[in-house]
This record gives structure tokens, C-alpha cells and sequence, in this order.
């Protein structure tokens, strides 16, 4: 006996019969054969053709359209070989979702025949209903079109479910006025942007050949499993991702022996199966190993492109999610689905670099490209310190907050780590007591060679930093793991190219007025290091002193919750910055902004009818039955003389009606409708619900120690952690 889908959960899960892994492909026969890549281009399509569409997979230069025809004909045959019947337009809403559209590659003829057809305009521009997709006021509702457009740059795909193959091309989505209403248009903006600035000052600092710059992604991804037949009877993990309720566990993460210890097999089978699918997909999976809470791991793919990377992301979450499904487990990319417990990260490493220079972030050997590296270096410190508000804002979301500032998670304070060497060789240059030693006429010896080198190993790490450097990258250790990084990789690019103009106007003043390029450069540097060294952090995030120091001796923000975080995106200085870099106008930004707080607003709201009808509906009924049993036993002992003690009855029935009196209250907040400002909604939200979520729920946790075990409607955290 027990509680019956409890019992049933684990009977199910010790008894199941085990996914066999398939014998191991070779990486060279399964890598890309999903994806209409180069070298399929290549084969299928007449060499003109293919020259013309590689040049502007590569330089990101205009498509030429007279060769749609060609190309999309080429990748139809291509899909319908491989099984495909349907082609979708994939786009990516400002919601962290993916969108598609689906179409047949059907063409009725005029004599009532079909034909299977995929003409150049249907591969160039689809035309998704796009008004169900929050927009945040774009579109009025009588024009409601939205468009999607190909993006070159990133490659068409098979993705295979049980109902069949659909060739899944990424694409743009903007309304018909062209405003972006999805996260992929600002983000090829933002790369267009830091590309403009970046080749700017690679020229002034004397490279005669630049190539495009573009910026790279490694994002590592941390998710749970929970196995499905807990997770199914559980309504809170079902609709919010999260466990609204629940007492932690005698034992938790307490151990650490979690952490790079063996992986789990069944789990191991899942992880071999999604890493075939995204290898088949040309997804670079590559690290993977448990994460420090139990349940919990992470996946880490080689990384690309921002573009690519963040498609990839997005693709590798939904498989992750699909194939989690097929090995019985519920995949969970919420950043704390389990209160007490850590959370989960995206930890985005992020650079800038491009086939002449290479990677800008990379010390180098040489001390001109060391110079060249603390010009970059000190951009991204710079936008950092003026934006980090901004950086905060693009991270911010309901769940998130959960995550920042609680165990083992950076807090809602950016800042940046450099390591000991770097921030030791800044502070020198700001003391100016490197600045002698400059000007070897004629040659490139920028003085930091009278330095020792930079050594390419940061070596020293900060586990603690929201954003740190480690080595040849910046590792924005903040992001959520549920978000898309489109986010972070647009507030990036936009940061570093707003500062890199400001670098190239420097620097083109101070050649101007005839100073050599190393003294420029140092000067340039000096600068930058004076005004904006307070954002630059090597100690303990975690530690209360550095909330107190950063927020009152060195003037950071700290936005503990997403209302605070969201309004910085009507700042004045916000909206001037995404309007002169062009990757955001105030109109869309605006619409952002909207959008962002409506969701966060409707998720809480969410939650918190969850925990009234789950304190309703199961919570509250577990405790009667439980009082009922117990009440009915003394009475009956008491009329044989037996007397016992009522300390557990008494405490059930207090903790009952507690909860019960909360429940009411919170369901009397809810009903509150006249806000006068998004922003006075959101902090509502931010502070009175989810304070009135939390007293419900230490009632509840409270009452799941006292009731019999047996008559608790809810997979606790010990099942749905440890039994796999
Ligand atoms: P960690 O020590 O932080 O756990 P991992 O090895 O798990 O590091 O992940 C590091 C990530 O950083 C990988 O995705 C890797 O490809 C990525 N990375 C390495 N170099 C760069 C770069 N130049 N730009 C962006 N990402 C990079
Ligand atoms: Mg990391």
C-alpha cells in the first residue's frame, strides 16, 4: 500500500527494462549528415551558384537572389532524398522558444495532378501567422504579418521525430514595417555592429588585411533529469519547471560526491543517444560530466559562430527535451528546480575574432599582439562598467532570479575577473608606471613588452565571477540555463563595438595629432583603466562584504530581481546605445522590454496559482487524511484506557490551518488589478507574491515532515534526485 502513483513511480522505475545502447557509429559517417552544409552545397549545386551563396555564407554579404531557384531546388531533392516531406521556417521568438512553421513541398498542377515543389521564394521569405507571438506592440492586430527570411549563415537541417522528417530552415522574423520581432535579427545586427568597430581599430593599430569579424559561442549547458513518471505527477514541475513545494532532503549535495563522479548508466545511454543526434546534426558535443548537485549535468559543445552556436543551442535543447522523453526522463532547464539545492547555469564563453588576427582575445606571442589584446581586453572591461546594468537586464527572467545570488551562483552584481597577472599589469598602467618605457621609434615594440609575457594559461580561476576571463575568452557565468544566449551574445557585441568606437576615436585623435601608435595606445588604455578599473573583481562574489563594497564604495548595481533588472531597458543611455549601434531600434527595444515584463509577470502568476491549487487539492486533503487516521486511533486507544500523545495532531492541525489562512491570502493578492505602471506590476509580483508563494510553502514543507509518508501525494526530493 501507499499513495498510489508514488509507489508506483518507483515500482515503474526499478522495473524498467533498459534502453540498449545502438552499437557506436563512426563519428565520420554520422557527423553533419543531417545538415545541408558546404559540402553538400558543393555536390548539388552548379559552381557559380555555390561560389556566389559560399561568399555570402562567409562574409555575410547580400544573398543573390536570382539564385534561390537553384539552390532552394537543389536542398528540396536533398531533403526528399533523405525522407523529408515537409519544409518549416524555424525562427526564434522573443520568447526563449523556437517557432516553426511547417509547409508541404506539394504543388497541385492544372490537370489535378501533385508534384512535389520548393520554389526560390519559399526558401527566401515565409510568412508564419506570427499573431499569436508576443510582440510587444509592434504589430496592431489588423496587421498582423510577419515575415521570415533566410539566413544564409546559418545552415538548413533534417530533424527527425516519429511523425516523419521536415527540412528546417533558420530563419529572420520581422514584421512587415521590418521591425525584428525575434532574438536572431538584433544578433546579426550586433555582429555587424562589433565587426564595423572591431576592423576600425584593427586598422588603426596598422594590419593592412582584415577579415570580418565576428564573435564565437561555447555555451555549457547545465540541466537535471528527473525520471518521467516522477515528474508527471508532479504539477508544478509539469507547468512551471520547478518544484513549488518540497522539503530538502536528509541528504543533498552536502557530499560533493557528485561532482566528476561516474555518471549514472541509464543516464550515460541518453547523453550517447542526444550526442549521436546532434553529431547528425553537425552540433560539436564534446565535454559532459556530472554537475555538483545530484541529478544534475552538464553538456558542453565546441564552440562556433555566435550565429551558428546560438541556432545549435537552440536545436540542442529541444533534442535534449525530445530524447530525455523517448528515456523516460523530464529534461529540466530551469535554473532552480529545487529549492536549496544548486541551480543551473549557461555559462556563455564568448570572443571576438577573424581570420586574419585571429582570436582578438588571445594574449599572443608577441607584444604587439599583447597590445592589441589589452586594447580588446579593456573594451569589454569598459562596456562592462558602463553597461553592466544592461548585462544584467538581458539575463533577467523569472526563474533566473531564483539562481543569482543563492547557492553556488553569481550574484546579480556585474563585474568582471581577470586573474591576478592581467589585473596587476592594468593596474600598473593606470599608475602609469609602465608608460616610459614607449617609444621605440619605428618599430612595433608597444611598451608592454618590458613586462613579462602573458601566459596563456590563466591559470588561477574564479568560480565565483558573473563574468570572467579564462584565458583567450570571456565566460558570462550569469546566464540562465533556460535562456537563449542570443541575449547575452547580442548585449555583448553591442557593448564591445560601442566601446571599440570609442577606442578608434582616441585613437584616431591621437594619431592625428601626430603621438605614435604605442603611445596612443597606452594613453588609450590609461584611460580606460582610470574610469572603469571599479568593475574589475578578483575575490569572493559570494561573500556579503562584496555586495556591500560594490553597491557603496564602487557605485555597481545590484538587481536582485528581474523588476529591477527589466526597466534599465528604458534607460535613456540603453535605448541611445542600441539606436547608434543600429542593432536595436527604440520602437523594438521598447517592444523588449514589453514583452519581457509580461512574461515574467504571467509566469509568476502561474506559479502562484499552482501553489494554491496544489495546497488546495493535494497538500491540504494528505494532512486530513493523515489527522483523520491518527484522531480516529487515540480515540479508539483512549476508550481501552490507552493514552497518547497528541503533539503530532496538534502540530499537523496548526500547520494545516496556517497554510490554509496563507492560501486565502495569497488568493485575495492575486485578484489585485490596478497597477499604475508595468514596473509597479512587476515589483507587486517580485515582492508580495512571491513572498505570499514562499509562507504557503513553509507550511507545506513543514507539514511534509510531520504527515505519514505514505499518505504524501508528492514525489519528494529524495525520489525524484536520487532514483534514477
Ligand atoms: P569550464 O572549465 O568552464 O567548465 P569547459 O571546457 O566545460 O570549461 O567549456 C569551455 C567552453 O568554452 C567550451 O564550449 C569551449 O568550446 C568554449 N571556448 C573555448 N574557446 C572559445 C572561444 N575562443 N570563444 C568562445 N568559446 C570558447
Ligand atoms: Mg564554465
Amino acid at each position: 500500500m501507499g499513495y498510489e502513483p508514488r509507489s508506483q513511480a518507483i515500482y515503474q522505475i526499478t522495473n524498467r527494462e533498459p534502453i540498449l545502447t545502438e552499437p557506436p557509429s563512426r563519428l565520420e559517417d554520422l557527423w553533419a549528415a543531417d545538415v545541408f552544409d558546404l559540402s553538400k552545397m558543393k555536390q548539388c549545386l552548379p559552381k557559380a551558384v555555390f561560389k556566389s551563396l559560399k561568399k555570402t555564407i562567409e562574409t555575410g554579404e547580400a544573398l543573390d537572389v536570382s539564385i534561390a531557384d537553384t539552390v532552394a531546388s537543389a536542398m528540396k531533392d536533398w531533403a526528399i532524398s533523405k525522407g523529408a516531406a515537409y519544409y518549416a521556417h524555424v525562427f526564434y521568438p522573443m520568447t526563449n522558444a523556437t517557432a516553426e512553421k511547417h509547409d508541404g513541398f506539394v504543388s497541385v498542377q492544372s490537370d489535378g495532378t501533385a508534384i512535389s515543389e520548393f520554389a526560390g521564394k519559399l526558401l527566401v521569405q515565409g510568412e508564419p501567422d506570427g499573431s499569436s507571438f508576443p510582440h510587444g506592440g509592434i504589430r496592431s492586430t489588423f496587421e498582423a504579418r510577419g515575415y521570415t527570411a533566410w539566413d544564409v549563415t546559418s545552415p538548413a537541417y533534417l530533424m527527425e521525430t516519429d511523425n516523419g522528417v521536415t527540412l528546417c530552415i533558420p530563419t529572420v522574423f520581422v514584421s512587415w514595417t521590418g521591425e525584428a520581432l525575434d532574438k536572431k535579427t538584433p544578433l546579426l545586427r550586433s555582429i555587424a555592429a562589433m565587426n564595423k568597430a572591431a576592423t576600425r581599430v584593427l586598422k588603426l593599430l596598422g594590419h593592412k588585411e582584415v577579415a570580418p569579424v565576428n564573435s564565437s559561442c561555447g555555451p555549457e549547458q547545465e540541466y537535471f533529469l528527473v525520471d518521467a513518471h516522477f515528474a508527471n505527477s508532479r504539477p508544478d514541475l509539469l507547468l512551471a519547471g520547478r518544484t513549488l513545494f518540497g522539503k530538502p532532503p536528509a541528504k543533498g549535495q552536502q557530499f560533493d560526491d557528485h561532482y566528476f563522479g561516474a555518471i549514472p548508466e541509464r543516464v550515460q545511454v541518453f547523453m550517447q543517444d542526444v550526442e549521436k543526434r546532434m553529431y547528425r546534426l553537425g552540433i560539436p558535443a564534446k565535454t559532459r560530466h556530472n554537475e555538483v548537485a545530484p541529478g544534475q549535468f552538464e553538456i558542453a559543445p565546441v564552440f562556433e559562430a555566435a550565429n551558428v552556436a546560438s541556432d545549435h543551442q537552440q536545436l540542442m535543447m529541444t533534442l535534449f527535451r525530445q530524447t530525455a522523453k523517448k528515456h523516460g526522463f523530464v529534461c529540466l532547464f530551469h535554473e532552480k528546480p529545487f529549492a536549496g539545492i544548486n541551480g543551473s547555469g549557461k555559462h556563455v564563453n564568448w570572443s571576438v575574432g577573424n581570420a586574419t588576427q585571429g582570436n582578438l582575445l588571445d594574449p599572443g606571442d608577441s607584444p604587439h599582439e599583447n597590445a592589441q589584446f589589452l586594447v580588446f581586453c579593456a573594451a569589454v572591461i569598459r562596456g562592462v562598467h558602463k553597461y553592466g546594468p544592461l548585462m544584467r537586464a538581458v539575463i533577467a527572467n523569472a526563474s533566473n532570479d531564483h539562481r543569482l545570488g543563492a547557492n553556488e551562483a553569481p550574484p546579480a552584481i556585474m563585474s568582471v575577473y581577470l586573474g591576478s597577472q592581467l589585473e596587476e599589469l592594468f593596474s600598473q598602467i593606470a599608475k602609469g608606471e609602465i608608460s616610459e618605457n614607449y617609444s621605440h621609434k619605428g618599430e612595433m615594440r608597444i611598451g608592454v613588452d618590458t613586462l613579462p609575457p602573458l601566459s596563456k594559461d590563466a591559470g588561477d580561476r574564479n568560480r565565483t565571477s558573473p563574468f570572467a576571463f579564462t584565458g583567450n575568452r570571456f565566460e558570462f557565468r550569469a546566464v540562465g540555463s533556460s535562456q537563449s544566449v542570443s541575449g547575452p551574445l547580442i548585449a555583448l557585441n553591442t557593448i564591445l563595438a560601442d566601446s571599440l568606437t570609442f577606442i578608434g576615436d582616441l585613437l584616431e585623435k591621437e594619431l592625428g595629432q601626430g603621438f605614435e601608435l604605442n603611445t596612443a595606445i597606452v594613453g588609450v588604455l590609461k584611460d580606460i583603466i582610470q574610469k572603469h578599473s571599479a568593475v574589475i573583481f578578483g575575490g569572493d562574489n559570494y561573500a556579503e562584504e562584496w555586495h556591500r563594497i560594490a553597491v557603496e564604495e564602487r557605485g555597481l548595481a545590484n538587481l536582485p530581481t528581474t523588476a529591477d533588472a527589466l526597466p534599465v531597458l528604458r534607460e535613456k543611455y540603453i535605448e541611445e546605445l542600441f539606436d547608434r549601434t543600429g542593432v536595436l531600434s527604440p520602437v523594438e527595444l521598447e517592444s523588449r522590454y514589453e514583452v519581457y515584463s509580461e512574461q515574467y509577470i504571467l509566469s509568476i502568476e502561474v506559479e502562484a496559482k499552482l501553489v494554491i491549487d496544489m495546497a488546495k487539492t493535494a497538500i491540504y486533503p494528505a494532512a486530513m487524511r493523515h489527522l483523520g487516521d491518527i484522531s480516529n486511533t487515540i480515540a479508539g486507544l483512549e476508550e481501552m484506557g490507552i493514552k497518547l500523545d497528541r503533539d503530532n495532531i496538534k502540530t499537523v492541525a496548526e500547520l494545516t490551518n496556517s497554510m490554509m489562512s496563507k492560501v486565502s491570502k495569497l488568493s485575495a493578492a492575486l485578484e489585485k488589478e490596478d497597477f499604475g505602471s508595468t514596473e509597479e506590476h512587476m515589483k507587486y509580483f517580485a515582492d508580495t507574491i512571491r513572498s505570499m508563494m514562499n509562507d504557503v510553502r513553509e507550511d507545506a514543507d513543514a507539514l511534509e515532515a510531520e504527515v505519514a509518508d505514505d499518505l504524501w501525494p508528492l514525489p519528494n526530493y529524495q525520489e525524484m534526485l536520487f532514483i534514477k
